[in-house]
């Protein structure tokens, strides 16, 4: 009886010790385990953080581009607002103007960020001046039309939008100058103190410069530094850093606005 007990214990030892073994051997596998989902994990988390880096992109859809009121609205040679189409929230900005009379509205949120904008060159020590900003469809067709007879179509067609055509229809846009440019609107101002500190300071309140120096076969229109279209801060930003117009963005984006 003692023995078959002793032996049983043994057995029950024995078996205890596989059991031992076995849990070791689970836990090392459980460890195992462990590591491998902390590999997958940490691809995951690769894979996010790539994800991410293409989520910061600004979210466009191609209706935004072409809703007349959308701060994205594309207007250029080939894309034109209505002629209709006058902004509901045009407020006159408040800074400095070379006018006081003159095109001094823009929508309220491009107002607010060009107030920022002057604020900031204000900071460092860079005097602006507003020079024109919202123009309706009507104005611009008298614009367009005086500088057709002044230079012919053809030349008016280089620095004059048609009607429709103008990103100053939009609201959204604003031409700035400096005393140093006699506070006319000249291509030599892209070459002021003024007209450098806006070229690399605009996208930070949400301006791009539409038609940069070198550009006119991609927007049809020669260089104009003084041309400011607000963006927003996120887009803008993401222009300014490209390097490209506009249009040239939208098309590496992949959206077919030719
Ligand atoms: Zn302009």
């Amino acid at each position: 009886m003692k023995k078959w007990m002793l032996l049983s214990a043994f057995v029950l030892l024995l078996a205890a010790c596989n059991d031992e073994n076995q849990e070791d051997e689970m836990d090392e596998e459980e460890t195992e385990e462990t590591d491998t989902t902390e590999e997958i994990e940490e691809e995951e988390e690769e894979e996010v953080v790539e994800e991410e880096e293409q989520m910061q992109q600004v979210q466009i859809s191609e209706e935004d581009l072409f809703y007349d009121s959308h701060i994205y609205r594309l207007v250029d040679k080939n894309h034109a607002l209505a002629e209709d189409y006058v902004p509901s929230d045009l407020v006159t900005v408040d800074v400095r103007v070379v006018y006081e009379d003159g095109a001094n509205q823009l929508r309220q949120i491009a107002a607010q960020a060009l107030s920022n904008l002057f604020a900031a060159a204000d900071n460092d020590g860079i005097t602006l001046y507003a020079d024109s900003g919202y123009r309706s469809y009507d104005t611009q067709a008298g614009l367009y039309n005086s500088y057709v007879e002044r230079s012919g179509e053809a030349e008016a067609n280089r620095y004059s939008a048609q009607p429709g055509h103008s990103e100053h229809q939009t609201g959204l846009t604003m031409d700035v100058t400096s005393e140093s440019a006699n506070f006319q609107l000249l291509q030599s101002f892209g070459d002021t103190e003024e007209g450098i500190w806006v070229e690399e300071n605009a996208h930070r309140y949400g301006f791009i410069i539409s038609y940069p120096e070198g550009t006119e076969e991609i927007t049809g229109y020669m260089y104009e530094p003084w041309h400011l279209r607000f963006l927003g801060i996120s887009l803008a930003t993401e222009i300014y850093e490209s390097g490209l117009t506009y249009q040239e963005y939208l098309m590496e984006r992949g959206f077919d606005i030719e």
